[in-house]
């Protein structure tokens, strides 16, 4: 994972132009192809297997998967639409005040003072509030104003491929017929006393496919959820993981990501949720309690 990540950073310093040209569609297209892959195979093809596609279960696992891939599609794309960059701060925003110009700093890029926290993108060409880092899979940066997007688009996308990776797992265990389907059982077969069974036919190669795709998919998601927790837990960034300077605590810092509606921002990209500030004043972390010596 970081062999790839350190791959693109060194590819998009070179050549930020054709990197943005390329990756951004093979990244978002592959986000949308997988997306309608899982969907399609899960709900067609194992679900089917598992519960009685007219019962309340088929119906309820049709309303989960519609649920996610909404929040999915629907993060990924408020996140790509929602402007964190400086110049989206009101004009008399993007200049400091005059007690608050000695945390601002210069940009050399941009040629002009930024606030603190923001850093400058060379693949988006500008600053951006609280730059987090440049995601290829919404084309856009993460910043003050779409990291809650962000972070929802990420945790559906762990969840979505978990419950399709649980689905094979469900299939494997209560569909005997379908049992001999998976590679896991000829290994456990292998090892046994019992005589191995062996039933190579297309099926067993498209399901074994599918399960092995569908993990990837699930430990690259879980993966890029992982890098998100220290940013959270310390209100930080991905590239100062270790700075906790602006740490306010665990339930301070969520509302600074979220916003006033906090976690109910789970539920849809589209609910208002301001953030506390416009993300040019940043607190640091509140002083640890004086001992009275008295
Ligand atoms: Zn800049
Ligand atoms: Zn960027």
């Amino acid at each position: 994972m970081c062999f790839i990540m350190v791959g693109c950073k060194y590819v998009a310093d070179i050549y930020p132009v054709q990197f943005v040209k390329t990756a951004h569609p093979l990244s978002v297209g592959l986000v949308l192809v997988g997306t309608a892959f899982f969907l399609s195979v899960e709900m067609f093809l194992i679900v089917p297997m598992i519960f009685d596609t007219g019962g309340v279960m088929y119906k309820l696992a049709w309303l989960v998967a519609v649920f996610i891939v909404y929040n999915v599609l629907g993060n990924m794309l408020a996140c790509y639409r929602t402007d964190t960059s400086v110049a989206s701060l009101p004009r008399d925003r993007q200049v400091p005040e005059p007690e608050e110009e000695h945390l601002w700093h210069h940009c050399d890029y941009c040629q002009t003072l930024v606030p603190p926290r923001s850093w400058h993108c060379r693949l988006c060409n500008c600053c951006i509030l609280r730059r987090d880092h440049h995601c290829i899979f919404t084309a856009t940066c993460v910043g003050h104003n779409n990291y809650r997007y962000f972070f929802w688009f990420i945790i559906y996308l762990t969840a979505g491929t978990f419950l399709a990776l649980a689905s094979h797992v469900l299939l494997f265990l209560i569909n005997k017929e379908m049992r001999r389907h998976y590679m896991l059982f000829h290994i456990t077969n292998a090892f046994s006393f019992v005589e191995p069974t062996r039933k190579f036919d297309l099926t067993f190669v498209w399901i074994n496919l599918i399960f092995v795709l569908n993990a990837y998919a699930f430990t690259f998601s879980l993966v890029m959820v992982a890098y998100q927790i220290p940013t959270i837990y310390l209100n930080t960034t991905f590239y100062t993981q270790r700075d906790s300077q602006y740490n306010r605590g665990l339930r301070e810092n969520f509302g600074t990501f979220m916003g006033s509606r906090g976690v109910w921002t789970f539920l849809s990209p589209t609910i208002r949720s301001p953030l506390p500030h416009d993300g040019t004043q940043w607190e640091t972390r509140k002083p640890s309690a004086t001992i009275c010596e008295c």
